[in-house]
């Protein structure tokens, strides 16, 4: 009998911990990916708009660049108790970085060549659309390379002279060849060895909006609809594409929003 009720105590505890309200995982500021939980059953809107939520009540959303700093959570549980939380993001400053010896067919590219980097963009855009029910974001992510940081997000870049769009990457330099891991679990939904900009393409899909891009890969170890675990082997860091030199570009996605996959890792 003592034994029932003591177990019975710790489950409404631990019960208890989530149905109070949420639980959000990552840096309250621009450009990062928030992961939480929310009593089973629950309903979530971020500013009004609805987050997807598992069964479970497991959910992600994430801060673009310049998100609005002012932000807004709601959520309603099964039983129909609706709560907010409203918070503020830190404001990031982001640095301005000028690369020289950059190709000039990437930095003005030739009328011949739009097509195809109007259908690369198409083909990403759909990868990155997908809303897959895996759960693999959850996970604590993990670098998909070694090597030094020689590119962060979010810097404004001038290339040859002429302002191009923010960088919305994280770059790990690396010898051509140097392989590249699974930084979570996920199926892949995207690999394309040769486009324009990007060179060498991949995307992981990690689920609920939640993907990972590598650019400039020099070889692709995996299919698109190949299943992988973190710290699997996938592809080899290359210089295909607009580069100066051989990196691994590491974005994160949610949805179209464009994430600092340096939030996710531990620091370098
Ligand atoms: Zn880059």
């Amino acid at each position: 009998m003592l034994k029932y009720l003591t177990l019975c105590a710790m489950c409404l505890l631990s019960l208890g911990a989530v149905a109070n309200g949420i639980k959000l995982k990552g840096e309250m500021t621009q450009g990062s990916l928030i992961r939480g939980e929310v009593p089973a059953g629950s309903q979530l809107w971020l500013n009004e708009n609805p987050v997807r939520v598992s069964e479970e009540g497991y959910f992600a959303f994430g801060f673009g660049r310049d998100a609005e700093l002012t932000q807004k959570l709601k959520w309603q549980n099964a039983q129909g108790v609706l709560q907010e939380k409203n918070f503020t993001l830190t404001k990031r400053t982001y640095v301005e970085q000028k690369i020289e010896g950059v190709a000039s067919k990437y930095v003005s590219p030739p009328e011949s060549v739009l097509s195809r980097i109007r259908q690369d963009n198409q083909q990403i855009g759909v990868a990155r659309a997908n809303n897959a029910s895996r759960l693999d974001f959850t996970q604590d992510f993990i670098w998909p390379a070694a090597g030094p940081i020689s590119g962060v997000y979010g810097s404004r870049r001038v290339f040859n002279g002429v302002p191009k769009r923010p960088h919305f990457g994280v770059d790990v330099a690396g010898p051509t060849g140097t392989p590249v891991f699974a930084p979570a679990d996920g199926i892949v939904t995207l690999w394309v060895p040769d486009m324009y900009y990007s060179g060498g393409t991949m995307i992981i899909d990690h689920g609920f909006g939640v993907s990972s891009t590598f650019l400039h890969l020099s070889k692709g170890h995996v299919e698109s609809g190949t299943q992988v675990k973190q710290g699997d082997l996938v592809a080899e860091i290359g210089a295909t594409g607009r580069v100066t030199g051989a990196h691994l570009d590491w974005r994160i996605n949610w949805f179209k929003e464009r994430l600092d996959p340096a939030l996710l890792v531990p620091k370098r």
